[in-house]
């Protein structure tokens, strides 16, 4: 089972590590979900890589690209990276050219859940800026296990379920309307989607399958997953190896057959939309559960990183120093750069995601981890703190202050249309949420489930 649902994961995991010859310093502020994929927020992206030769952000210094023809100026815009396309959307002259090519960009993918469609893609389920999501014409649309038995729960099990209601029309109504530029989608089906299911359903869930089918001709839609290259036959015994495994796009052909591109660009960028700029009691909730999630990304990469790190420890130098895997037990010797890195996921990917597994790296390295972690429970603490207040409220206050707090939040859902649900707002699922927990804290001490939010 572990095999299964784990290792691709760890494949994953290892694509969003710089590989040697190491260019760059250590990214500390990767963010991996738990699924293991590098999710980049976009004001990190745009500032990522900026890659024109004799220009800064400084338009003085541009004089020498301005300098050249017209034709060649646009010319070179194509070869630029989407964060120097970014920075010369600023410049009138380039303006229309450089966005064209920013948004278009195939390198570059937004992310959204398959969820928030299914919700209605209303803005206040989301914490991201339903306004950016105009521009976007790349999306990339999260397929998990949770998702699906949301929606096996929706639309009922018994007898069957009913899999022609699934992701059809009506999904692709709320799609055009919140991405009214999209031109590609991908949808990330993450293989424990499948899990028991697969023999049943072939490669792509029948949810999914009805939203390619049923896409506008406009539209490029494809179903992305991580296979192993062994599918069908029998499954190896003994530790997997990062070779076995394939990205694959199925894209639908006749009789409800699916056919399987194997693709060698798998790593595309991952960006998350900027957070919705809301004010009020249901904006500051939300900013809090954004910082949270945003902390436990950055735990998720910093197990990540450690794997990077400890290569570099050893070979991001002058005189490389071949070194012996730290784990006891394993003979492993690495010779190379990069080595240490395919070795850990192949021998002992459940590292990849044990959370402040340090004990394998070097003193020094350990401590500076141990700081960086110590730095994120901080920001945690912060977020806990300020959740604990209005908790507090709620839960030692008399009804006269609930009141007060229900009549904030239901007034911000009705008017703000960042927080409109399509329902009012003592009836939509923001408030109940809310409330849920509220009444959870004040019974139980501890809620039992999570803030019902995309994002
Ligand atoms: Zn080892």
């Amino acid at each position: 089972m572990s095999y299964i649902v784990e290792y691709p994961n760890a494949c994953r995991s290892i694509a969003a590590l710089s590989k040697p010859p190491w260019t760059k310093p250590l990214n500390w502020s990767l963010e991996m979900t738990k699924d293991g994929e590098e999710h980049i927020p976009f004001h990190l992206y745009i500032q990522s890589e900026f890659d024109l030769p004799g220009f800064s952000s400084q338009h003085s210094s541009f004089s020498g690209f301005s300098r050249l023809p017209v034709e060649l100026q646009f010319r070179i815009l194509t070869f630029c990276s989407g964060p120097t396309l970014y920075q010369l959307m600023r410049i009138p002259f380039h303006r229309n050219e450089a966005a064209k090519l920013f948004w278009e960009d195939p390198n570059a993918y937004y992310v959204i859940s398959s969820r928030w469609f299914v919700d209605g893609g209303h803005p206040g389920f989301t914490l991201y800026d339903t306004s950016f999501m105009a521009h976007v014409q790349n999306v990339e649309i999260k397929y998990s296990r949770d998702f699906m038995m949301h929606l096996l729960l929706m639309r009922g099990t018994s007898p069957a379920p009913d899999y022609s209601r699934g992701l059809g029309r009506e999904f692709w109504n709320i799609f055009r309307r919140r991405f009214p530029a999209a031109k590609k989608v991908v949808f990330n089906q993450t293989r424990t989607a499948l899990l028991n299911y697969e023999r049943e359903w072939g490669p792509v869930c029948p949810f999914l399958g009805k939203a390619v089918r049923t896409c506008p001709s406009d539209i490029d839609a494809s179903v992305f997953i991580w296979m192993s290259k062994s599918a069908g036959t029998p499954r190896r015994i003994g530790n997997p190896v990062v070779n076995d495994f394939h990205g694959v796009f199925h894209r639908p052909i006749e009789n409800g057959e699916w056919e399987g591109v194997i693709s060698s660009r798998v790593e595309w960028k991952r960006i998350m939309m900027p957070p919705k700029d809301c004010q009020g009691p249901v904006g500051e909730w939300e900013r809090w559960e954004y910082q949270d999630r945003k902390i436990t990304r950055q735990i998720y990469g910093l197990s990540i990183l450690s794997i990077e790190a400890l290569d570099r420890y050893y070979f991001d130098k002058k005189d490389p120093m071949p070194f012996h895997c730290p784990f006891s037990g394993c003979e492993a010797y690495l010779r190379k750069p990069g080595q240490w890195t395919l070795h850990a996921a192949e021998t002992h990917y459940q590292l990849l995601f044990k959370r402040r597994e340090l004990d394998f790296l070097p003193d020094d390295l350990r401590k500076e981890f141990e700081e960086r972690y110590k730095e994120l429970n901080r920001q945690r603490e912060e977020v806990i703190k300020h959740r604990e207040q209005t908790i507090k409220a709620w839960v030692k206050g008399d009804s006269e202050k609930r009141g007060q707090i229900q009549r904030e939040w239901v007034h911000q859902i009705d008017h703000d249309e960042k927080c409109y649900t399509g329902k009012k707002g003592v009836e939509s699922i923001l408030w109940y949420s809310f409330m849920q927990l509220m009444s959870w804290k004040r019974d139980m001490g501890e809620p039992l489930f999570t803030f019902h939010m995309e994002g």
